[in-house]
């Protein structure tokens, strides 16, 4: 079996015919928020159901990095290598600073408190920008079942004064981000609000105007599933989870590839000493495949 979909010919010098997608760990329940550090050249990841934080270790395997996670979902790095993260069940974006100790960047806004924050980026500014959909409130599942009092929008927090502000208000429920190469374009992905499988489902842009966004347009529905997390490569093209994968778009908007994998994928990262691995989420296990491209991925 080929562990590829070509659909342009240039997505053919992105990936190796002998290099495999290989389950490198499993035993979860939903797998999400990868984030490479190579510095300790390990890979934390969440399992959301399980509360905890795993780590990836390259010839070693999995440990727990942190249990009672508070249900974290996505993950990323700032630009001082610290670990930012979503936590569901405190309804907060934490950063974990150098010592170890915890620093809440945002849990309210306008004196409500936040839905379930699900993935993060930073930008080069050092200004953090999440999204705030409202899975890990309607059940018990991946945080606890309360009620929402926020809209779902994607917020940006000043780097500055650590002030909050809303950045997108038009989408069903705002989910993975990615900042084009130069920062000019902000990429979000929609996954639509739970319990309603009809509801519009793709990946927007948003030019980036300052500490602001102009007006969002639509840039491609992934099929089949729903984009979830999203990356960009070395080429600006952006990288999506699927629900037969991982798809590579062009930044024209058009499938260019697939990487096949046997189980939902939720999100994925670049990691390794190149950028050139793809690490991926994917509901009970998590996924590797070394690719020919680098991903654009902080530090
Ligand atoms: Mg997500």
């Amino acid at each position: 079996m080929s562990f590829f979909e070509v659909h342009d010919p240039r997505f053919g010098s992105y990936v190796m015919f002998n290099a495999p997608v290989k389950q490198i760990a499993t035993g979860f329940d939903w797998v999400e928020g990868p984030v490479w550090f190579g510095d300790a050249n390990c890979l934390l990841f969440s399992d959301i159901p399980n509360h905890r934080i795993m780590r990836w270790t390259p010839g070693e395997g999995t440990s727990i990095y942190r249990a009672q996670s508070n249900y974290s979902n996505g993950h990323t790095r700032d630009r001082e290598g610290r670990l930012v993260s979503c936590e569901h069940g405190t309804r907060r974006v934490t950063r974990t600073e150098y010592d170890g100790s915890i620093t809440v960047i945002a849990d309210c806004f306008d004196g409500k408190p936040l839905n379930s924050p699900n993935d993060v980026v930073v930008k080069s500014d050092g200004s953090i920008w999440f999204s705030d959909p409202h899975y890990g409130i309607k059940t018990n599942y991946e945080g606890y079942k309360s009620e929402q009092e926020l809209p779902c929008v994607v917020y940006r927090v000043d780097p500055q004064n650590g002030d909050i502000s809303v950045v997108v208000d038009d989408l069903g429920c705002p989910n993975g981000l990615a900042f084009s190469k130069d920062e000019s374009i902000l990429y979000v992905a929609d996954t639509g609000p739970i319990f309603e499988a009809d509801a519009p489902r793709a990946i927007h842009t948003y030019a980036v105007d300052g500490n602001t966004l102009g007006k969002g347009s639509h840039f491609h529905t992934i099929d089949p599933g729903a984009a979830d997390g999203i990356r960009i490569d070395e080429d600006d093209n952006v990288w999506s989870s699927a629900a037969d994968g991982v798809h590579c778009i062009s930044s024209e908007g058009d499938l260019m590839g697939k990487i096949l994998v046997p189980e939902i994928v939720s999100n994925l990262c670049f990691g390794g000493r190149a950028k050139h691995e793809l690490y991926m989420t994917g509901t009970t296990s998590v996924y590797r495949v070394i690719l020919n491209r680098s991903g654009i991925q902080i530090p």
